[in-house]
């Protein structure tokens, strides 16, 4: 019996280093990545297909109006969205995805798959999210400010998610991610087909009447 992957939404400031730590994530430990649309334009080494699915905004909106996302949300002037029917055509395969989004976002599939594990990444500090937005170098200043205010509106509903994961090193955070999502496949609401077996299992022992 083929039995259904977890999904997994990581969200986090931009500038949290989440991009990265999902890139271990399915890299070293076999997870599968939703890669999203966005009206964004690419940046410099950006491929179409890897990073993000690059549309123009006539074509994401027609995806809304037709439900080809999971969820979709506006971030600083862009829209982003996940395209439904990868991310459960890989769970109905068996496979574990990530889905690498921002808040808004991820409240949307909370209700949709309340069954989804949520995790919020953050740096080690405030200073330390700007430090590395700056170093980054993709944004200019005006770009930098809007994601700061981004992230300081964000810290409002980090108390929806799961799980705060600090991202000191991007070695010990995925490793601290996967413990957490293996440990989540045990629970009972994921193997509601292994309780099945064990009922049936004992019904063997039902007095006869
Ligand atoms: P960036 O422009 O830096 O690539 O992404 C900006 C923000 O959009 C990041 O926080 C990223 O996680 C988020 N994002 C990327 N794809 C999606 C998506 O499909 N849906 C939502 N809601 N957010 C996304």
């Amino acid at each position: 019996m083929n039995k259904k992957g977890i999904l997994t939404v990581i969200s986090g400031f931009s500038g949290a280093g989440k991009g990265t730590v999902v890139k271990k994530l399915v890299s070293d430990y076999g997870y599968k990545l939703s890669v999203s649309a966005t009206t964004r334009a690419p940046r410099k080494g950006e491929k179409d297909g890897r990073e993000y699915f690059f549309i123009t905004k006539e074509e994401f909106e027609s995806r809304v109006c037709s439900d080809g996302f999971l969820e979709h949300a506006t971030y600083v002037d862009n829209c982003y969205g996940t395209p439904a029917e990868y991310v459960d055509r890989e769970l109905q395969k068996g496979n574990d995805v990530i889905l690498e989004i921002e808040v808004c976002g991820g409240l949307q599939v909370m209700e949709r798959r309340p069954d989804a594990v949520m995790i919020f990444v953050v740096p080690p500090s405030a200073d330390e999210l700007k430090r590395r937005l700056v170093n980054r170098g993709t944004e200019d200043a005006a770009n930098i400010e809007k994601r700061l205010m981004r992230a300081c509106e964000e810290t409002a509903d980090i108390d929806k998610y799961d799980y705060v994961v600090v991202n000191d090193t991007v070695d010990e955070c995925a490793s601290n991610i996967n413990d957490i999502i293996q440990n989540e496949k045990k629970k009972l609401i994921h193997n509601n087909d292994c309780l099945d077996v064990i009922i049936n299992d004992y019904k063997r022992f039902e007095r006869r009447k």
